[in-house]
């Protein structure tokens, strides 16, 4: 068995015909355009936003590449993460008869992108720890599995997962394996963006709306072959980013140095609260974190989320997810908002 990606891609996407945009079809410099049905008056704002943007996302792809040292031919933007992780699910998994495999607790969207385009979804629990149950994973892999979903760090629980494991997962499986890095910025590793050559099946997802500060303009990240990135080229929305956001992602990526002294600033902060949660007695406990929130497990969650919410603190419950019981996630926030919740964790009886 060797990964072969011919195989793996639905045989609708194969043949299919993708659209073909005005800008696609002519992209040099001409004095008229009169090729897309645009406003050629000019928009009602002062800047001119009535031309249709660019599909390929050159300039925020070159400006990532020189951040991540990775060559342009291997990113893909997605409007969020939430796009490419549907867009994967499409190019790979046929309705009905391909499943995926999600490794629970973990982040929602994998679930319910499957639940949407009718794919099947194995569940392999994570160990009470966290860990992969690599030995259950691998059994649980079939010929109908494209691919396994690692989220590292892992949301909710905040710990990251095991390279090796990771390694060995990416050496044995010839599907896909989707590694959600959405919060590696706050992690003492720099995650597997450098070992992308090594592994043709793996998809790596970043994104800019957690360290970058940029959740509302929707913007995804996914590293991978170049093969697999002009798969997802093929099948997304032409114009999936709009022109705003690509000029304001850019101008946000020249700023790398302000991100990372924030990012030093809350893994402080993220410390600094991990030290007050373990003083208070009704934490039974305070679970380790690489990303920019942090699990607790108590015995009155909801109780402690209502109350919380009546000093104008909100959290998220997650004591309902699979091995997370009692357990509510708090994200990290400013020193003064950190102050303020530790104040209120206090009083909380
Ligand atoms: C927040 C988050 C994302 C980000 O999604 P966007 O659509 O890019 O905002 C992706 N994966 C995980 C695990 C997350 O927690």
């Amino acid at each position: 068995m060797k990964f072969n990606l011919n195989n793996l891609i639905r045989d609708n996407i194969k043949i299919l015909q993708p659209y073909s945009s005005a800008r696609d079809e002519f992209s040099g410099d001409a004095k008229i355009y009169l090729d897309a049905n645009e406003n050629a008056w000019g928009s009602p704002l002062t800047d001119a936003y009535n031309r249709y943007p660019d599909t390929e996302h050159s300039a925020l792809k070159l400006a990532m590449g020189a951040i991540k040292k990775i060559n342009k031919e291997n990113i893909f933007i997605g409007n969020g993460s939430d796009e490419i992780i549907d867009l994967l699910q499409r190019a790979f998994c046929e309705p009905k008869i391909d499943k995926i495999i999600i490794l629970p607790p973990t982040y929602g969207m994998y679930k319910v992108c499957a639940n949407i385009n009718n794919v099947e979804v194995k569940e392999v629990l994570l160990n009470k720890d966290f860990s992969l149950n690599t030995t259950a994973i691998l059994a649980a892999i079939d010929e109908q599995t494209k691919m396994i979903f690692i989220c590292s760090p892992n949301n909710p629980s905040g710990n990251l997962v095991d390279e090796n494991q990771i390694e060995l997962l990416l050496n044995s499986f010839n599907g896909i394996i989707v590694l959600d890095e959405a919060y590696i910025d706050f992690a003492r590793t720099p995650g597997f963006v450098n070992k992308l050559t090594q592994f043709p099946n793996l998809v790596i997802i970043q994104t800019l709306s957690k360290a970058w500060g940029l959740a509302s303009l929707r913007i995804g990240i996914a590293f991978a072959s170049a093969s697999i990135i002009q798969l997802l080229t093929k099948i997304k929305p032409p114009y999936n980013i709009s022109k705003a956001n690509q000029q304001l992602a850019l101008q946000a990526l020249q700023k790398q140095d302000q991100i990372k002294s924030q990012v030093t600033q809350t893994i402080k902060e993220r410390n600094l609260l991990m030290d007050a949660m373990q003083l208070i007695e009704y934490i039974e406990t305070t679970y380790p974190s690489e990303a920019n929130f942090i699990l607790i497990k108590i015995k009155t969650p909801s109780k402690l989320y209502n109350y919380l919410q009546s000093q104008g603190i909100i959290i998220r419950d997650r004591s309902q997810q699979p091995l997370c019981e009692g357990c509510v996630r708090i994200t990290v926030g400013t020193t003064a908002e950190n102050n303020i919740l530790i104040q209120a964790l206090n009083n909380f009886q």
